[in-house]
């Protein structure tokens, strides 16, 4: 599944392709995209919309109209958007989405699991959208103080709580587990145990490999691929997901699987040592 440095790099990709173009066409193949809403009502209100800023925040790509209007694109699982020349987009079955700009260029939402959302919203109805369900930009203003603050209390595991997108917006499985490696937090540590300087490791953490994996164009897993049909390098840099039994590269003891909030989940037993389990 995409994660925030995946969105963003699809952002870069997508933004100077819709960025300043107007949508003469728009086709929604697939009503799961739009749903409760009919596909063609949806497209009749998407024509004629001039884009002034492909924005993002969290896992969230924001199209921002002139008119104000704004279509949030959810990648979900397998979501992604191609671009080329009108008319030369290559067929695909997996097309969900087209839109059609006065710019010569053709964009195509693409979803193999079919998961992924278009909602089209009101400019006085984002501000609210966001509030209720995402916490803050990680590589915004989030300072440790903030982190911790947004953890008090909190008795879920440490992993858990990271991923609930209103604690910090963006994070998923693969980097949650690359923030605690590097954080030398153990994802079961109860989330609102950590003292000041476990919260300063955390907020760096966060922080750096998110950078990382937008320095190297998100991770490429299975479907998911950059709109310019590149590969992402950050598998490259795991230290931690997908690795269980190699060894730690910090300590050389294997990496182990477990399962976390119904999450699987690798750690290095020795690096990440647990201070207060939490239950789960
Ligand atoms: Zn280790």
């Amino acid at each position: 599944m995409p994660e925030l440095p995946e969105v963003e790099t699809v952002r870069r990709g997508i933004a100077p392709v819709l960025e300043g173009g107007r949508i003469e066409r728009a086709q929604i193949l697939d009503s799961r995209l739009v749903r409760p809403f009919d596909p063609g009502i949806v497209a009749g209100e998407l024509v004629g919309e001039r884009v002034a800023a492909v924005e993002r925040r969290g896992k969230y790509l924001i199209v921002r109209f002139e008119s104000g209007r704004v279509l949030l694109i959810h990648l979900r699982m397998t979501g992604s958007l191609r671009h080329a020349r009108h008319g030369a987009l290559a067929e695909d079955p997996h097309t969900r989405a087209v839109l059609t700009l006065d710019n010569g260029s053709d964009v195509a939402y693409r979803d193999v699991r079919r998961f992924g959302t278009w909602e089209l919203l009101e400019s006085s109805e984002v501000r609210p959208f966001f509030e209720q369900r995402l916490g803050p930009e990680p590589l915004g203003s989030l300072s440790a103080e903030r982190l911790g603050r947004r953890l008090a209390g909190r008795r879920a595991p440490l992993k858990s709580a990271l991923l609930d997108q209103r604690t910090v917006a963006g994070l998923g499985n693969i980097y949650v587990d690359e923030a605690l490696w590097h954080g030398r937090l153990h994802p079961r540590r109860e989330a609102g145990s950590l003292d000041v300087e476990e919260l300063r490791r955390l907020h760096r953490a966060v922080r750096k490999v998110l950078r990382l994996g937008i320095e190297r164009q998100g991770s490429t897993l299975r479907d998911y691929v950059a709109p310019d049909g590149g590969y992402g390098t950050m598998q490259d840099e795991f230290r931690a997901y997908g690795r269980s039994g190699e060894p730690c590269d910090r300590c050389g003891d294997p990496l182990e699987r477990i399962v976390v909030g119904g999450r699987g989940t690798t750690y290095c037993p020795r690096c990440q040592v647990n201070g207060a389990p939490a239950q789960g």
